[in-house]
């Protein structure tokens, strides 16, 4: 039996930035998960936008951990073939094992790494028992379940899930590679659909080192055929759904595998539970077209590990009445409802074919267009698409792409 204050079960993006805290914090910690280095997924490839990184930043490893990116200060704006503005951005484009293993790059060593799986977790007001898949058993004060969407331990706690829309989006993500060129013009781009009956809100394609990533979301069902016509033809499959595009791109070729993967909104419900706090994916999910995960993911987590964790050692016990202040913290509690609602109010502002969302659409087709015709004069509106994921910086001058990461692109003043 290992023993600690702290047991961390899952070591993706949420557990492994938990552990970084809280080894840093000198706190008591293990973290368990069955791979020494996080393997190749498609999840999150770009943290963007002035709150996310301020999210990331609070947390104390961000600034390290955003060096390991490529940043792109700058991303056009498209729509219906015409490039609307180019809008200074801070986007730090990263695959997501490569975030997650930077990140565990900052784990102290203090914190203990186990290479195993959580079988079972026995919990009590007082001290929490995880069973491992190598046979080995730690007692803890607090889990800290980070498990993402693995389902095992939440049916063996009795966890109850609240499916809030099943499959609400699908994203694709793929390479792409100009044609018959060395490069494309823009540093980043996000083209948004042409039409709502296309069921897409946008792509956005920006640099991953010397890649160039593609991450497209679209709203439809899982078996709709489309998604077939996708994986057997891509590039046609594309190029009729947005024809348009290429008139900003140039000509490209689809130079990976397509990875698509559907995402259920979900919030589960360990409220009444003793000795566990769930955090990230394990607590609930979020739109990944509206790019709010890993707001969530490091709120969650700085909240925990900043406030209530050294609050809650600092007394006996761990009952669920010490654990529910931190679903109440007000900070997260607002992270939460902006995701929610941006998940659903963008899904509406793409697909609504009512005169309300109609107008909508336009108004920000609008907005961009002003916005890019006044930038060269100062840029002085400075209208944020605050329904994409990332907004621009309040600076009329920026750099164009650049896969180095200055010191002004990290702070907070940037
Ligand atoms: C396709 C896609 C695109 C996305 N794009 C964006 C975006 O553009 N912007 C954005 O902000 N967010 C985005 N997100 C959301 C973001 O990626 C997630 O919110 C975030 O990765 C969740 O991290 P996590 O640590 O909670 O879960 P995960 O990264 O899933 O980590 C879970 C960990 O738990 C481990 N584990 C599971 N079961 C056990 C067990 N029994 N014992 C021990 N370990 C276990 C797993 O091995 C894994 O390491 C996207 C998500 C998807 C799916």
């Amino acid at each position: 039996m290992r023993y600690t204050d702290i047991a961390i079960i899952g070591g993706g993006l949420s557990g492994s930035t938990a552990a970084a805290m809280l080894g840093r914090a000198g706190i008591s910690a293990v973290l368990i998960d069955p791979h020494e280095r996080y393997p190749a997924d498609f999840r999150v490839e770009k943290l963007s936008g002035h709150v996310q990184v301020e999210r990331f930043l609070k947390t104390g490893i961000g600034e390290s951990v955003l060096r390991r990116a490529t940043f792109a200060g700058e991303n056009w704006i498209a729509r219906f073939g015409r490039l609307l503005d180019k809008a200074p951005s801070r986007q730090f484009n990263i695959l997501y094992d490569s975030l997650v293993n930077a990140v565990r790059d900052e784990i102290p060593t203090a914190v203990e790494r186990i290479c195993a799986k959580a079988i079972t977790v026995e919990t009590s007001p007082e001290r929490q028992r995880v069973t491992l898949s190598n046979d080995e058993t730690v007692s803890a004060r607090l889990v800290v379940l980070a498990n993402g969407l693995n389902v095992g331990l939440r049916h063996q706690l009795g966890i109850a899930r609240n499916i809030i829309s099943a499959c609400h989006s699908i994203s694709i993500g793929f390479d792409v590679a100009p044609a018959g060129r060395n490069s494309f013009d823009f540093p980043a781009l996000t083209y948004f659909s042409e039409r709502p009956s296309d069921r897409i809100p946008y792509i956005t394609l920006f640099p991953v080192g010397s890649r160039m990533r593609a991450n497209l979301f679209v709203y439809r069902g899982f078996d709709d055929p489309w998604l077939r016509e996708l994986r057997r033809a891509p590039a046609e499959t594309l190029n009729a759904a947005l024809p348009r595009l290429k008139r900003i791109t140039g000509t490209f070729d689809i130079s990976s595998e397509l990875k698509i993967r559907p995402v259920d909104l979900y919030v589960n419900d360990a409220s009444g539970l003793p000795g566990v706090a769930l955090v990230g994916d394990a607590f609930a999910t979020s739109c990944p077209a509206a790019g709010t995960g890993c707001d969530k993911v490091f709120t969650d987590v700085e909240r925990l590990c900043n406030v209530y964790i050294p609050q809650w050692l600092a007394s006996d016990g761990m009952d669920a009445d010490k654990i529910a202040a931190f679903y109440a913290d007000p900070v997260k509690r607002a992270c939460d409802e902006w995701a929610a609602a941006k998940a659903f109010a963008f899904r509406s502002v793409s697909l609504g074919t009512s005169p309300y969302w109609t107008a909508q659409r336009w108004a920000r087709f609008i907005a961009w267009s002003v916005q890019g015709l006044a930038r060269p004069l100062g840029g002085v509106l400075n209208i944020e698409p605050n329904f994409l994921g990332h907004s621009s910086s309040s600076s009329s001058s920026s750099s164009s792409s650049s896969s180095s990461i200055s010191s002004s692109s990290l702070s907070s003043s940037a």
